[in-house]
C-alpha cells in the first residue's frame, strides 16, 4: 500500500472514545520497547507520527491512526515492564479486553516481537490472548538487521516454535532500520482491509 495520508484520530482510554468510523482495524501489540512505534512509522513513511520509546507511567491509551482513509492501525499499549504496578497492570488488562471484546470492525492483529530473542512468556500470553478472540495474527519479527543472513531462518523457526504458531499464522521478518520486510508486511495486512 502506498500511504498518502496518515493521521492520529484519537488516543482513547475507554470505548466511548473509539472512533465512530467503522473502517477495518489492525491492532498492534507487543512488549514495551520492542519496536512497535518504529514499525508503524516505517510502514507509513513518517518519522515520528507514532511516538517512539513511550515510557511507563504515562497514561495508557489505545492510539487510533487513520491510514489513507481506509483503515485504522490501533496501537495497543506495550506490556512487559517490570516496574508497572498491579493496579496499572489490571487497568491495562481491562482496557485491552474491552477493546478486543467490543470492536466488531477489528479484522486482524499484528504481534510485534524481537527476532533476535526467543519470544518471552508475555509474548506467548499475548499471542494466546489474540487467538482467544479468533483473530488472524500476523507476527512481525523485528530488528532483522541485527541478525546475520545465515542465521535468520533459524530465528524465524525459533519464533514460530516458541509462540506455538498455527500453520495459518504469518511471520514477517522486518527491519525498521532498513525497511526490509515492508512489502511483505503490507501484503499480509492488505488481506484484512
Ligand atoms: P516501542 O516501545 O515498541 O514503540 O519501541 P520503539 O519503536 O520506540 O523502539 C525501541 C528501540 O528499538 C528504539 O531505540 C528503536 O530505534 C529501536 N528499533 C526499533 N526497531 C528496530 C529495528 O528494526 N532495528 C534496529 N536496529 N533497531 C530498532
Amino acid at each position: 500500500m502506498k500511504v498518502t495520508k496518515a493521521e492520529i484520530v484519537i488516543s482513547a482510554v475507554s470505548k466511548k472514545q473509539y472512533p465512530s468510523d467503522l473502517i477495518p482495524e489492525i491492532a498492534l501489540a507487543g512488549r514495551s520497547n520492542v519496536g512497535k512505534s518504529s514499525f508503524i512509522n516505517k510502514m507509513i513513511n513518517r518519522k515520528s507520527l507514532a511516538r517512539t520509546s513511550s515510557k511507563p507511567g504515562k497514561t495508557q491509551t489505545l492510539n487510533f491512526y487513520k491510514i489513507n482513509d481506509v483503515f485504522h492501525f490501533v496501537d495497543v499499549p506495550g506490556y512487559g515492564y517490570a516496574k508497572v504496578s498491579k493496579t496499572e497492570r489490571e487497568a491495562w488488562g481491562k482496557m485491552l479486553e474491552e477493546y478486543f471484546v467490543e470492536r466488531d470492525n477489528l479484522s486482524a492483529a499484528a504481534l510485534v516481537v524481537d527476532l533476535r530473542h526467543k519470544p518471552t512468556a508475555d509474548d506467548i500470553t499475548m499471542y494466546n490472548f489474540l487467538k482467544h478472540y479468533e483473530l488472524p495474527i500476523i507476527v512481525i519479527a523485528t530488528k532483522l538487521d541485527k541478525i546475520a543472513k545465515n542465521k535468520r531462518e533459524s530465528h524465524v523457526q525459533q519464533t514460530r516454535k516458541t509462540l506455538g504458531l498455527a500453520p495459518e499464522d504469518i511471520v514477517v521478518p522486518f527491519s525498521s532500520e532498513t525497511g526490509e520486510g515492508k512489502d511483505k508486511a503490507w501484503k499480509a495486512i492488505e488481506q484484512f482491509i
